[in-house]
C-alpha cells in the first residue's frame, strides 16, 4: 500500500472529514511543501501523528550524493536500510525535464554491458521508494515532463511497479498522462502482458541488442527463458491491442552485435513481424562504457551509420540516439548505485563495491542455480522461488545469504499465499523457465 493511501485511512482513523486528504494533497503536489509541519492548514494533531507515522518530510529516501553536469543531474538514495539507487534528471535546452528512475536497488539479470548488473539484485524498491524519486525533484522546483523506467533494475521484476504507475497516473497525485511514463524491459512476457492490460498508453521499450537468440544468450541471460519470438510476440499483441509504437534499444558493441551480417539478421527478425512493423522503431544506442564492464568496447560512429543505412534501407524505422550524461556516468547502464567521495569516510567506492562478492542464488532443495545473482547481504523476504532444474516451488527467505525455505507448498496454495501477501508472481519470473506454467496469473 502507498503512503497516500495511508495517509487517507489515518485522516479517517482519526475521524477527520475528507477534506483534510485533499488538503495535504494540495501542499504536496500543488504547493511543493514536503514537511509536514509547514503545512499549516493542517490541524496540529494532524500533522504530529503524520510525523510520527511518516517522519518529517514526506520524501522518505535521502538524498546523499549529487553529481551535476551541463544537462543531467545524477542523485544517489539512501534508502532506509542503507541500501542506495540511483536517479537521473536530464534538463533538455528546450525546457524539457525527464528523468530516470530505478525499480531495483542493484539487478540480478546479470547483462554482460551493465554496470547495474555488475551488483546483483539488492532488493526491490518500495512503491513509495520508487515515486520518491520523483517527488525529490518536486522538491527541488522541476516540472516533471516524462519519466523512463530506466536507471537501475528490471522494472518488471518489481511487483511495485504497477502500483507505482498508479501513484504517478492519479489526477489527484502525480497526475502524469500514461504517454509521459516509458518503462524498459529485457522482455519479461507476463510483465509486458500486465502493462498492455492495465496501463496500454505507457510506453514500452525491449531491449534488443542482438538479432539472434543465440547472440543474446551470451550477452543476456534472460534469452533462455524469454527467447526474442516470443517476446516480439508479445509486443506484437501489444501493438494490436493498444495501437501504440514500440521502441526496440539496440547498443553498439564492437566486434559483437556490429557487423553488416547482424544489421542483416535483425532485419530478418523484424520481418517476420511484418504486419505490426509499422508500429516499431529501432534506437541505435552508442555503448556507454563503464568501469566495470571493460571488456566491452563501443562501435564506431562509422560503423553505427553503416548498420543504420542497412536496417533504414530495409523499410525498418530507425535511428541514432543521441545520449548525454555519459561524463558523469549517468547514461543508461552506468549506475551502479555507488560513488566515490573522498570526504566522507568509510563510504565505499566503486572498486569496493566490486570487490564485494556475489553469488548465483541456489536451490535451497537441489544446490543448483536458479538465474538469479544476489548479493552476500541481499535480504528478500517471502519470496516465492521456482527451481528451474528440480521444479520445487516454494517461498524463501534470504538473510545475510543464508537460506531457509518458510512453505513448501503446491502451486495452488502458493498462489493463494502470495495474493495474500500482495506478490504478483507473474512479476517474479527471472528464476528460471517454466514458472509462468506453474504459477496461475493473479489479478
Ligand atoms: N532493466 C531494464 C531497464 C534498465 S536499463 C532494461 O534492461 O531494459 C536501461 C537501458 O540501458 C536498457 O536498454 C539497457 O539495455 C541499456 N544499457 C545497459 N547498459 C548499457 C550501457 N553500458 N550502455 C548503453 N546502454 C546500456
Ligand atoms: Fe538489469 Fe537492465 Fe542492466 Fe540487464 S540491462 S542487468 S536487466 S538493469
Amino acid at each position: 500500500m502507498s503512503k497516500y493511501k495511508k495517509m487517507k485511512q489515518l485522516i479517517a482513523d482519526m475521524r477527520l472529514p475528507e477534506y483534510r486528504y485533499k488538503q495535504l494533497l494540495d501542499a504536496v503536489f500543488l504547493q511543493g511543501i514536503m514537511r509536514f509541519e509547514d503545512m499549516k492548514l493542517l490541524p496540529k494533531t494532524l500533522r504530529e501523528k503524520l510525523v510520527e507515522q511518516f517522519g518529517e518530510t514526506v520524501v522518505e529516501i535521502k538524498a546523499i550524493h549529487h553529481e551535476k553536469s551541463m544537462q543531467t543531474d545524477k542523485v544517489l538514495f539512501e534508502l532506509s536500510d542503507g541500501n542506495r539507487v540511483e536517479t537521473v534528471g536530464l534538463f533538455y535546452k528546450e525546457g524539457w525535464n525527464s528523468f530516470c528512475i530505478s525499480s531495483q536497488s542493484g539487478c540480478g539479470f546479470g547483462c554482460k554491458f551493465c554496470a547495474t548488473g555488475t551488483l546483483g539484485l539488492r532488493r526491490n524498491l518500495t512503491v513509495d521508494e520508487i515515486t520518491d524519486q520523483i517527488l525529490y525533484f518536486m522538491q527541488q522546483g522541476c516540472s516533471i515532463n516524462s519519466i523512463s523506467f530506466m536507471g537501475m533494475g528490471e522494472p518488471f521484476a518489481n511487483p511495485q511497479v504497477f502500483e507505482a504507475l498508479h501513484d504517478l497516473t492519479a489526477p489527484e497525485l502525480f497526475g502524469l498522462s500514461q504517454r509521459r511514463i516509458t518503462i524498459s524491459t529485457i522482455g519479461i512476457v507476463p510483465g509486458i502482458q500486465k502493462l498492455t492490460r492495465e496501463y496500454p498508453q505507457v510506453n514500452l521499450a525491449y531491449s534488443l541488442h542482438a538479432p539472434t537468440d543465440r547472440l543474446r544468450e551470451t550477452l543476456m541471460p534472460i534469452t533462455k527463458t524469454y527467447p526474442l519470438g516470443q517476446v516480439l510476440d508479445t509486443l506484437d499483441q501489444h501493438i494490436r491491442q493498444t495501437n501504440r509504437k514500440v521502441f526496440l534499444a539496440y547498443i553498439m558493441l564492437k566486434d559483437v552485435n556490429d557487423s553488416d551480417r547482424h544489421a542483416e539478421q535483425l532485419t530478418k527478425l523484424l520481418f517476420k513481424h511484418k504486419k505490426y512493423l509499422p508500429l516499431y522503431h529501432l534506437d541505435l544506442i552508442p555503448y556507454n562504457q563503464t568501469t566495470v564492464t571493460e571488456t566491452m568496447v563501443p562501435s564506431s560512429h562509422t560503423r553505427i551509420k553503416a548498420f543504420c543505412r542497412i536496417i533504414h534501407n530495409a523499410g525498418i524505422s530507425v535511428n541514432i540516439r543521441t545520449q548525454f550524461g555519459s561524463d558523469i556516468n549517468a547514461a543508461c547502464g552506468q549506475l551502479a548505485g555507488a560513488y566515490r567521495d573522498d570526504q566522507k569516510q568509510g563510504e565505499r567506492t566503486m572498486s569496493a563495491i566490486q570487490e564485494q562478492s556475489f553469488e548465483w542464488l541456489l536451490c535451497p532443495v537441489c544446490k543448483s542455480k536458479t538465474r538469479l545473482k544476489i548479493r552476500k547481504d541481499t535480504i528478500l523476504d517471502n519470496f516465492p522461488l521456482f527451481c528451474p532444474k528440480c521444479k520445487s516451488e516454494m517461498l524463501i527467505c534470504v538473510k545475510q545469504f543464508h537460506i531457509s525455505i518458510i512453505k513448501e507448498p503446491d502451486a495452488q496454495t502458493q498462489s493463494r499465499q502470495s495474493v495474500a501477501l500482495g506478490c504478483e508472481l507473474s512479476a517474479l519470473l527471472f528464476f528460471g523457465a517454466g514458472i509462468n506454467q506453474s504459477y496461475r496469473l493473479i489479478r
